[in-house]
Order: structure tokens, then C-alpha cells, then sequence
């Protein structure tokens, strides 16, 4: 198995964790509204590098950096402070949401839109960085055209490369429909994150997701928006359902956010590990398991598959 990280293509991490999504550098506002702005490597070490270190402290060696371009992508800058952090990173190629996508890719034709993702998975982008994953997002109210054409050109570049897709689908009947459209041209469901899948109210589709053979995450861990007791009995129905071989677990911090003040978020890339697992394990999950979800998991999601 092969991650493809920032620094070359490595092994999965053996000991220590991973963090599944998470973004140290990200601009919110569509680049057709001026978007896509990048802060300095100073800035963005300023805000982000203690966190950082506090993670690696706490034994996170690989972070899943998941803006993809157009939104703030900045793969040079977000290496440098991983580097410092002693992190290894993996970054996305792939597009957010219709609304955030620049005009080019919406004239693009799918085969030169999977072009397009295949070059940054295997020659790397200007800078010389290598993508290791292709990150989507779909519109929450039903998929558009111009994400059906991406999703295909993902499935064409998941298929020349084994990357995997994460997709930014936070209600539950997207994903299947994603999960659909890869059935159709042949891609094997394993190569297929559904991200932010705990704001699925119906806990059935995330055990049909996981059926068809899919990944889910629940990726807003210590957020002000659901509690930790939340995400425990979450995963513990995944657990008892059989399927904790293919949940992963994450934050979703931004650690610099462009344009915003104070340009960072106020979370901690540590509390997953400080907090969130002491918790885990009081809640009778064996070190077994928590090794499985924080480490082997997104490990074995991550590789490209050969
Ligand atoms: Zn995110």
C-alpha cells in the first residue's frame, strides 16, 4: 500500500495517527466573486504551526490537507508548515461544489477534466507537489449537471491512478447516487468517502453507503455543533454493525481561513487525540478499534490502489 504524500509516495503509517480531513489553508468565497486568495507561509505559520506542533505531540504523523483547488488551495504553503510540524501531508486534486468551480472547468469537456486530475495525481502541479487523493463536493440540493461531468472525469482519473475520492456530501442521498454512478462505469465502491456523513439524520443510509461497500467519516469532532456524546454512540452503532473497518474519524478545522477575523479557527487539531479518544475509550472502544479508526483505517483509504 502507497500513500502518495507531498514528499514522495511513503507506507501507511505503522504507529501513530492520521488525520482524515482537516484544512490548514482554505478561502471560502467562490473565485468567480474574487476567491481563491492565499495568505503567506508567515501568516498562515503564525495561526497554524503551534497547532500543529501540539498534534504531532500528541502523535498525528500524516494529515489529509482536503481543499481542493479553486478554494483557497495552497499545497506550497500548507507543506511548509506540515514540514516544520514534522507531518507528513497528502493534498487534493478535484473540485468543490458547482458554484465554486472557475469557468474553465465548466466549458471543460470530462475527458479533459480527468486529464486534468491524472496530471496533478502523477506529474504534480507547477510547483512540483503530487496530489494524492481527488476531493468532490456536491450540492446539497441534488447533484448538477456540471458535478455529474467532474464526478465522471474523478471516477476515469480514480481509475488510471487508484486514488481515492473523498466526497464533501453531507446528505446521505447524494452519496448514493454517487455510489450509483461509480457501479455504472465500473469503479469498485472502496474508492469512496462519503465526508461529513454524520450530518445524515437517517442512520440507515450510512449503513447502505457502508453495505454497497463504501467509507464514511464523521469529521466535525469537537465542533460547537454536535457533541462528543453524539459522535460516541455514532460509532458505536457502526461498530456493532460490523462495519468499523471502513469509518474514518476527523475535525474539520480550518486552521487559516482567508479574510476572516480573526483569520483562524478557534479549534485545536490535538483535541481528536487530548479529548475525543480518552472519551472513546471510557465508552468501553478497546485500543484495538481506536487503533483502527485513527490510524489503519484512513491508512488503507488513502493508498492507491495498484
Ligand atoms: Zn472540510
Amino acid at each position: 500500500m502507497t500513500i502518495r504524500t507531498t514528499d514522495g509516495d511513503i507506507a501507511p503509517p505503522e504507529d501513530g495517527y492520521v488525520l482524515a480531513h482537516e484544512h490548514v489553508h482554505t478561502d471560502l468565497k467562490s473565485v468567480r466573486d474574487g476567491g481563491g486568495r492565499q495568505a503567506t507561509v508567515a501568516e498562515i505559520e503564525e495561526t497554524t504551526l503551534p497547532k500543529l506542533e501540539r498534534a504531532a505531540a500528541a502523535g498525528v504523523k500524516l494529515l489529509i490537507e482536503c481543499t481542493p483547488p479553486y478554494v483557497g488551495y495552497h499545497p506550497e504553503a500548507v507543506h511548509a508548515v506540515t514540514t516544520a510540524a514534522g507531518i507528513a501531508l497528502v493534498v487534493a486534486t478535484g473540485l468543490y461544489k458547482d458554484e465554486y468551480q472557475p469557468d474553465w472547468a465548466h466549458r471543460a469537456k470530462e475527458a479533459a477534466l480527468a486529464e486534468w486530475m491524472e496530471g496533478a495525481l502523477t506529474e504534480g502541479w507547477a510547483g512540483g507537489w503530487k496530489a494524492g487523493f481527488i476531493k468532490l463536493a456536491v450540492t446539497d440540493q441534488g447533484v448538477t449537471d456540471q458535478e455529474r461531468k467532474v464526478l465522471r472525469a474523478a471516477i476515469t482519473a480514480s481509475r488510471s491512478t487508484g486514488a481515492p475520492i473523498a466526497v464533501h456530501c453531507p446528505v446521505g442521498a447524494n452519496a448514493l447516487e454517487y455510489l450509483d454512478e461509480m457501479a455504472a462505469a465500473g469503479l469498485d465502491a472502496d474508492r469512496f468517502l462519503q465526508v461529513h456523513a454524520h450530518a445524515e439524520d437517517d442512520f440507515d443510509i450510512h449503513l447502505e453507503v457502508l453495505r454497497r461497500g463504501g467509507w464514511i467519516e464523521y469529521d466535525l469532532i469537537g465542533s460547537k455543533r454536535f457533541t462528543d456524546d453524539f459522535f460516541v454512540k455514532l460509532i458505536w452503532r457502526v461498530l456493532e454493525a460490523g462495519f468499523g473497518d471502513r469509518l474514518l474519524l476527523s475535525q474539520d478545522v480550518c486552521g487559516y481561513l482567508v479574510d476572516r477575523d480573526p483569520p483562524f479557527d478557534m479549534r485545536e487539531y490535538a483535541y481528536l487525540f487530548t479529548d475525543f479518544v480518552p472519551r472513546l475509550a471510557v465508552s468501553g472502544v478497546g485500543a484495538g478499534d481506536r487503533d483502527r479508526l485513527l490510524r489503519a483505517n484512513p491508512g488503507k483509504f488513502f493508498s492507491l490502489r495498484k
